[in-house]
């Protein structure tokens, strides 16, 4: 690669543009000579590296400050860059990924290996998988008994045509003939720091160390394709609302025999009319009558496993609270399971008949309490206070 690289002429801004400028100017460029923009298009995938290269050091001031002292290879030689998978320093990567999700309308893949081969001048290893995130709507019972769904997930897979080697079956790759398999090339320069030995990528194989003469036709040499996988998660017993399930290498397919990302499940439960929840226990409130709470009675209270018998004993009063050990959800990980809380509410008694007033005109004196016998409005009762 190039030593004497002009990052401000790559992206086409002077040498005095603001950060604002440049994220433009590169939002513009990166838009233009995106990979899947220009599929098989060497060139244009030669263009977009570079001028991620050149993003990479303009946007962050500390290596923008260092490349207009020394020059290109005096910041790529000052760490934070390099390594496998190439992202490495700190700072630009949000960014990109900040400008990528407006162009592309954000989630996961479809960058592959353009876009992470874009950055860092050491060998670069083949790169990890993408993470996949998804979500799952399930019903409340369904959280507290486990269930099985089926997901229907979009990910960048193998191509089964090639086997990921992305050359065209029966052909095979050879060993890149620029970098002599290493898929790096050196140079070395002589800058304030001393001499300073630089490892690039290699422009011709992009760090794998082959080339492929005839590419793969289904997948034009990537090695991969999207598709769309169902994939079958046990939702286990317990899970709450919120908690994530991670399925270790369900994610999308890592290139050349580079572990795969993983699959992250986010779990949404649907409220429930009656129940609700608070880490294991359920809470239910359960509505009695006036006669049910003064006399007693037993009721039938719902459960996630269906009625259940309980005694009220006389004389309950409204917002007591009882609990039904073990009627909770099963906790995870665990045998046990949480309670059932009960909040008892006692309902007050609407549209009377005559002979209901009459008895209960009768109960309150019997309990030596005199009530109006005849139907006074709230403000008349309000009325009467005030002129007693
Ligand atoms: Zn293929
Ligand atoms: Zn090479």
């Amino acid at each position: 690669m190039g030593t004497n690289k002009d990052y401000y002429d790559i992206l086409g801004v002077s040498k005095t543009a603001d950060e604002k400028e440049i994220k433009k100017a590169y939002r513009k460029l990166a838009m233009k000579y995106h990979p899947d923009k220009n599929p098989d298009d060497k060139s244009a995938e030669e263009k977009f590296k570079e001028i991620n290269e050149a993003y990479e050091v303009l946007s962050d001031s500390e290596k923008r400050n260092i490349y207009d002292q020394y020059g290109a290879d005096a910041v790529n030689n000052q760490g934070g860059f390099g390594g496998a998978g190439g992202f490495g320093g700190a700072g630009g990567f949000e960014d990109i990924f900040d400008i990528f999700g407006d162009m592309f309308g954000g989630g996961s893949g479809g960058f592959g290996g353009g876009f992470g081969s874009g950055f860092g001048s050491g060998r670069r290893g083949p790169m990890r998988g993408e993470d996949i995130r998804q979500s799952v709507n399930i019903d409340f019972e369904e959280a507290a008994f486990g269930k099985k769904v089926s997901l229907k997930v979009k990910k960048r897979e193998e191509c089964d045509v090639c086997h990921g080697t992305g050359a065209k079956p029966g052909t095979s790759k050879k060993t890149c003939s620029m970098c002599q398999g290493t898929g790096v090339v050196r140079d070395v320069k002589q800058t304030p720091f001393g001499n300073i030995a630089t490892q690039h990528e290699c422009p011709k194989c992009h760090g794998t160390g082959e080339e492929i003469d005839d590419p793969c036709t289904k997948c034009s040499g990537s090695g991969s394709v999207r598709t769309t996988k169902t994939i079958e998660v046990d939702i286990p017993a317990g899970i709450d609302d919120g908690q994530m399930i991670k399925l270790q290498g369900q994610g999308e397919f890592g290139e050349l025999g580079a572990p795969r990302g993983d699959l992250y499940i986010l779990i949404n439960i649907r409220p429930h009319k009656q129940f609700k929840r608070e880490g294991y226990d359920v809470y239910i409130d359960m509505p009695i009558s006036f006669a049910q709470a003064a006399l007693g009675d037993d009721i039938e209270v719902p459960t996630i496993d269906g009625n259940v018998k309980y005694s009220v004993p006389e004389g309950t009063q409204t917002g007591t609270v009882f609990r039904l050990k073990g009627k909770g959800i099963k906790k995870m990980n665990s045998s046990n399971r949480g309670d059932q809380y009960v909040k008892v509410v006692v309902e007050t008694p609407k549209k009377l008949t005559d002979k209901q007033k009459e008895l209960l005109i009768q109960f309150a004196s019997e309990s030596g309490e005199t009530v109006q016998e005849n139907k006074k409005s709230l403000g008349q009762k309000i009325e009467d206070f005030f002129s007693k």
